[in-house]
């Protein structure tokens, strides 16, 4: 007989969506338990990105000023460079947000700030070095999780589980949810290279010799990440550290003083790409959110921004159901449905990034900046529209009753103004055909 524990809801998972869901519930009043497999959420490189949206949503719960003073650097602009060809790809200065950045900042930082606002509710656990190794069925319904502690297994019974344990979920596979499963061309190594004073500030993308660099500014590092075909770190193993520094430094030569850093493979971390959704998000008594409901690749960097708007969603929707202990099927589908759009949008747009990115590596000489390329970035706006899809992304969610910040409400009294406009404009069309010749 394993020990058991209750709770209203049990969250699998303590990455971005688990704890701001967490978070987000037990502010509601809801009993909430997250459980983490790891003993703290030191990990590096997770990705960093806290965009414009999810620091809106910190607004709205009145803890953005707190979480200004983590230490963190501040994103306005992306930069990219094709073939020495350097242009303005993304500014961030005009979104309709209260932040018009995206702040960078150790993931760990922002889980650990979160979890302590969380903590701060009686009804709020959090149990880490628990490790969901199944579901618990009865009648017809998912009822519970066992997990692994270091106390032994034990059993946690819930009204409703939620599986935010991420890409590689066990919540997802126990509960047999399809899988729709995208090909990715690429990888990603993850370093950390020195910075120095001289150095482009905010740069981003460097595309050259069948190459992308990502170089993202941490204060005195460069946080690194070298897009590669998909399966191909084995190659560049085996050409030797020598061969990897080289072509480091051909993409960004500015890094030639302090490439001789990465003397080990060891500093260098593979992370693999996948892009998937599942067809069904839910089963009676169980949810995915996250990247357990649709796995993100690093394209635009935008997989966390993404988990916090469907926790975020799922609290809206879903908390009074909890608090009464009524969730049903009909709501869980729901909310599938208010996520779902969204993140086929989003994955649409990375799987166009990826093809892109396919074309480059046939080419792995020097590249020149297409023509095409050189007039889109003159296109007047078209670094705010880009700003808008990154930082703000497509239905971006807020927190139920609280109130909007200003940005976000002289946007949207714009967008009516325009729709407005447009509307009186068709309008007087139609009347001035319909009105009979004198
Ligand atoms: C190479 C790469 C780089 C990326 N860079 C960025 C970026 O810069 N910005 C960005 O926004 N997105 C980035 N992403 C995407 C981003 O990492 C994810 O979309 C985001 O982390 C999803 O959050 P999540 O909470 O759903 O899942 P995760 O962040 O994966 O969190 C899942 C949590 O569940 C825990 N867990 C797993 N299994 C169990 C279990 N059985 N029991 C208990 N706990 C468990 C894990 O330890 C983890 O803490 C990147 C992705 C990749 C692959």
């Amino acid at each position: 007989m394993l020990n058991t524990l209750r709770s209203t809801c049990c969250i699998v998972g303590g990455g971005p969506a688990g704890i701001m869901l967490g978070y987000l519930l037990a502010r509601k009043g809801v009993e909430v338990t997250v459980l983490e497999k790891h003993k703290d959420f030191f990990r590096d490189f997770r990705g960093d990105t806290v965009h414009p949206s999810t620091l809106e949503v910190m607004y709205e719960l009145g803890i953005l000023e707190d979480f200004l003073r983590v230490p963190h650097q501040e994103l306005h602009q992306l930069v990219g460079t094709v073939g020495g060809f350097t242009f303005k790809a993304v500014d961030l200065r005009h979104v309709p947000m209260h932040c018009k950045f995206v702040a960078l900042m150790p993931q760990w930082d922002f889980l650990n700030f979160l979890s302590e606002k969380a903590k701060g509710y009686p009804n709020f656990a959090l149990r880490l070095e628990h490790e969901v190794t199944g579901l618990i069925q009865s009648d017809s319904r998912i009822s519970g999780v066992i997990a692994n502690t270091p106390g032994g297994p034990i059993e946690v019974q819930a009204d409703l589980i939620v599986g935010c344990d991420g890409r590689n979920s066990i919540v997802r596979r126990a509960a047999e949810l399809p899988v729709l499963e995208f090909g990715v061309p690429i990888d990603v190594l993850w370093f950390r290279i020195g910075r120095s004073g001289d150095d482009p500030e905010q740069l981003f993308g460097n595309i050259n010799y069948g190459s992308v660099l990502v170089l993202i500014n941490r204060g005195d590092y460069f946080q690194s990440g070298l897009i590669i075909r998909k399966g191909s770190f084995e190659d560049i193993k085996r050409e030797g550290l020598e061969a990897f520094r080289r072509n480091v430094v051909r993409i960004a030569p500015y890094l030639a003083s302090r490439v001789h850093e990465l003397q080990d493979w060891n500093q260098i971390k593979l992370l693999t790409v996948r892009l998937n959704r599942l067809r069904r998000w839910y089963v009676s008594g169980l949810l995915c959110i996250g990247d357990a409901a649709h796995a993100m690749s690093p394209a635009g960097g935008v997989g966390i921004n993404l988990a916090i708007q469907d926790a975020v969603a799922t609290a809206n929707v879903l908390s009074g159901a909890l608090r009464e202990r009524r969730v049903t099927e009909s709501l869980l589908a729901r909310l599938q449905c208010r996520r779902e759009f969204p993140t086929r949008v989003t994955q649409a747009m990375q799987a166009n990034a990826h093809k892109a990115l396919e074309a480059l590596f046939r080419n792995p000489g020097p590249v020149k900046a297409p023509w095409q390329l050189k007039v889109a970035v003159k296109i007047p706006g078209i670094s705010h529209v880009l700003a808008r899809a990154v930082g703000v992304g497509v239905r971006p969610e807020h927190i139920a009753g609280a109130r909007r910040s200003r940005a976000y409400r002289n946007d949207r009294m714009a967008k009516f103004a325009i729709a407005l406009g447009v509307a009186g404009g068709f309008l007087s069309v139609l009347v001035m055909r319909r009105k009979p010749a004198s």
